[in-house]
């Protein structure tokens, strides 16, 4: 059977500074995303199904923060949705309207390692991935070329705000609602230990949370502070430490006040700094080396939470 597979990284938002809430409803932001080394796999197989339906499963990637949360009873895959509502689905479909029609039908297999709603754009990765597997399997079942890195852009651009950069991976800029991506350098990768949540939280949720606690403030358009971008490219842990902010936690903290502990806890392991990562309730917490960083999730796994520590972008 004809299969093609693709992969695309979760991501971490080492800042994010969000403006007021547009008259569209989105917020304008100003965002360095970095890939890190979790990443989620999409296969894509030709089936001998009728119909242009897509079918879609979904597995947990062993030894992943999904594995452990998995084992914790926090995380069941029947919170995955398998109808037309899956990211990697409308992707799917984004890619094959492009081509003639399949003869047969497409199953998609997820493996995923991001955990869902969880703030690392676990939904996006997987449609990036199904995008760049789907548009290699229909060119070589059509015989068309496949479509190019701006088009599959543009269809990415308009599934959602986070996925072109699950498309493109590494570090970037991010403007605009956060599609609008310039690539940065990276130095030497940074180590980072990820806390996954015992929940999820929904972003539209946390973004009203955040207009609602902002509502008599001033609030600035999102800038990137000066600095930012050399100390990612040096790799310095100890520069970047400083400038990690993200508008999103004050946010994500009144919803889930548990979150305060962790933080606290990842400050205490020795983290240069702690954050929560873009809507949560994933927590980021950066280590000064790689042996800090196996430590400090050891310690997060013994307290009974879902710990990884992972190279940011990925090695
Ligand atoms: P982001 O950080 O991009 O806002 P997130 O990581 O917080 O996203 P996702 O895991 O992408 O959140 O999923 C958010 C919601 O989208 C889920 O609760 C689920 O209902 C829906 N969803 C659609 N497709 C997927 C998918 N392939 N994997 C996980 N969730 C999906």
């Amino acid at each position: 059977m004809l299969a093609e597979r693709a992969e695309a990284p979760g991501k971490v938002n080492l800042f994010f500074a969000a403006g007021p809430r547009r008259a569209d409803g989105y917020h304008e932001v100003a965002s360095l995303y970095c890939a890190v080394s979790a990443t989620e796999v999409v296969t894509a197989t030709l089936t001998r199904a009728t119909g242009a339906d897509v079918a879609v499963d979904v597995a947990v990637v062993p030894g992943s923060l999904v594995a452990q949360q998995e084992a914790a009873g926090s995380f069941s895959l029947d919170g995955v949705p398998t109808d037309a509502s899956n990211l990697a689905v409308r992707a799917a479909h984004a890619v094959l309207e492009l081509f003639p029609p399949l003869v047969g039908g497409l199953h998609l297999t997820i493996d995923k390692a991001v955990p869902v709603a969880g703030g690392m754009g676990g939904g996006s990765a997987d449609a990036a991935a199904a995008l760049v597997a789907v548009n290699r399997l229909a060119a070589r079942v059509s015989g068309r070329p496949a479509l190019d890195d701006d088009a599959l852009l543009g269809l990415a651009a308009r599934l959602g705000a986070d996925v072109p950069f699950a498309l493109t991976g590494g570090a970037a800029v991010g403007t605009g609602t956060g599609a609008e991506l310039r690539p940065v350098r990276t130095g030497t990768a940074l180590h980072l230990v990820l806390v996954a949540g015992t929940g999820g939280l929904s972003t539209p949720a946390v973004y009203a949370e955040l207009d609602r606690l902002r509502e008599h403030e001033d609030v600035p358009a999102p800038e990137l502070p000066a600095g930012l971008e050399r100390a990612l490219a040096t790799g310095s842990a100890a520069e970047l430490a400083p400038l990690l902010r993200n508008d999103l936690q004050p946010a994500a903290l009144s919803l889930a006040p548990e979150l305060e502990d962790v933080l606290a806890a990842g400050r205490a392991a020795g983290a240069l700094t702690s954050i929560v990562s873009g809507s949560g309730p994933t927590t980021a917490h950066l280590a000064p080396d790689a042996a800090a960083a196996q430590e400090q999730a050891a310690r997060f796994t013994r307290r009974g939470l879902a710990a990884l520590a992972v190279t940011a972008p990925p090695a």
